[in-house]
């Protein structure tokens, strides 16, 4: 089955909401093995509504569309709905008794306009809203089916997951089933990852998608099948490839802010950290996370007095590291220093140390430290140390960004 979603509202067009209901709807429909092919918005306008209709029912079975429903004069998705399908628009005793109902039972006085509410067009099914003044509904015929669901999205939430799933299910057939699943991946360039796994990332299904933050890769997985325990067998096998391809650069389903933290609570190690830039870009990420702050034994944050050369930078990483596990007692100290100045093509050498007992690691990579997230790197570079020590304490992985 192919489906299209129509989010109708002008504040949706002038920007002033964002259309969450069409991202919601996509994902839920495509769990449910339903095709989206296609989205659109469009305005409180009955002739650009219903022309917007007309073109999804030439193309798909199913027309999904929110907002428009109340009772003032600029709802008009009834409207536009009836004249899509050419049909008058009928009144409804038992749908103005439930408005009613509603408004008796919050002790407010229901106005006249709330009577446009119990308007249908002629053959619509209603499909009844406990959570909302405004009554839903679905109209076929021989193009397809339209579903009009409300705008505010915790009801048109409850009216697609109480409803709507219901109705594809035992009227309409839909039985596939479609699980997603996320990995995360860091310690390669985007680039190589995206050749290691290049030949998955072609395949129909099961499929995979890979997105980038700030050096940290999300990897998507989906896989479609009639049973949820053949789609979950199909995610397991295509997970276990992509472990093979990866091997120790492929972190697992949590990402590396909240895998580290754990790790470190878990083996009883404690932390210190040195920063030399205000941004303190590891004690962010650290103390984001409940746990990750739980662990902290200590911190300072010291810019620089004077400008540091890259060698200078692995020096103070390495002395701060030392200087705050030594005063704060921690198993670990992490310490992060940037270069004082950029070179000339824009990019500032930082350096992260770790100390642990027995032992340091160091490495510098260059960073743009003026693009708005140029931290956020510095801080998967801090996490990923850890990570690669706590991985293999005695022999470290080579770290190839
Ligand atoms: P009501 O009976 O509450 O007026 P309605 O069906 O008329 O419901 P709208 O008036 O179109 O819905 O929208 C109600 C509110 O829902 C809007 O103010 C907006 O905040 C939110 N909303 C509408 N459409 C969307 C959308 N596509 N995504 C997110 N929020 C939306
Ligand atoms: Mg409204």
């Amino acid at each position: 089955m192919d489906a299209e979603i129509i989010a109708i509202g002008t504040e949706l067009l002038l920007g002033a909401t964002v259309d969450t209901n069409s991202a919601y709807l996509a994902s839920e429909l495509a769990k449910a093995g339903v095709n989206v092919f296609r989205t659109s918005v469009v305005g409180d306008n009955i002739g650009r509504i219903a022309a917007t209709i007309n073109e999804a029912l030439a193309r798909a079975d199913l027309v999904i569309c929110t907002g428009g429903l109340g009772p003032t004069r600029d709802d008009v998705t009834r409207e536009a709905v009836a004249q899509a399908f050419n049909r008058p628009l009928e009144f409804h005793q038992e749908l103005l008794d439930q408005v009613a109902a509603r408004f008796a039972a919050f002790r407010r006085p229901m106005s006249e306009s709330n009577r446009r509410q119990a308007y249908l067009p002629q053959g619509a099914r209603a499909i009844e809203n406990p959570r909302g003044t405004a009554p839903a509904f679905l109209i076929e015929d021989q193009r397809g089916t339209v579903v009009v669901l409300p705008g505010v999205p915790h009801e048109m939430r409850f009216l697609f997951e109480t409803a709507v799933l219901l109705y594809l299910r035992d009227e309409r057939g839909v039985r596939d089933v479609i699980l997603t699943r996320t990995l995360h991946a860091t310690g390669l360039g985007e680039s190589v990852i995206g050749e290691r796994i290049a030949d998955l990332m072609e395949q129909a299904n099961p499929t995979l998608g890979i997105s980038a933050k700030r050096a940290r890769y999300e990897l998507r997985m989906g896989a479609k099948a009639t049973s949820v325990e053949e789609a979950t067998a199909m995610l397991d096998a295509l997970e276990a490839t992509i472990r093979t391809r990866l091997g120790t650069y492929l972190i697992g389903d949590e990402p590396l802010e909240q895998m580290v933290p754990r790790l470190l609570a878990e083996r009883q190690l404690t932390l210190a950290l040195y920063e030399g830039h205000i941004a303190a870009p590891i004690y962010r990420a650290m103390s984001a996370n409940p746990q990750g702050a739980a662990l902290l034994r200590g911190v300072v944050i010291h810019p620089l007095d004077e400008a540091a050369d890259e060698g200078a930078s692995v020096a103070l990483a390495l002395s701060g590291a030392a200087s705050v596990s030594n005063r704060w007692r921690s198993t670990l100290g992490l310490g992060v220093q940037a270069a004082g100045t950029p070179n000339e093509s824009g990019f500032t050498a930082v350096s992260v140390a770790l100390v642990f007992p027995g032992g340091n690691r160091q490495a510098t990579r260059y960073f743009d430290l003026r693009q708005p997230d140029g931290w956020g790197f510095v801080s998967t570079l801090g996490l990923e140390t850890l990570r690669r020590y706590l991985l293999e304490p005695e022999n470290p992985a080579p770290h190839e960004t």
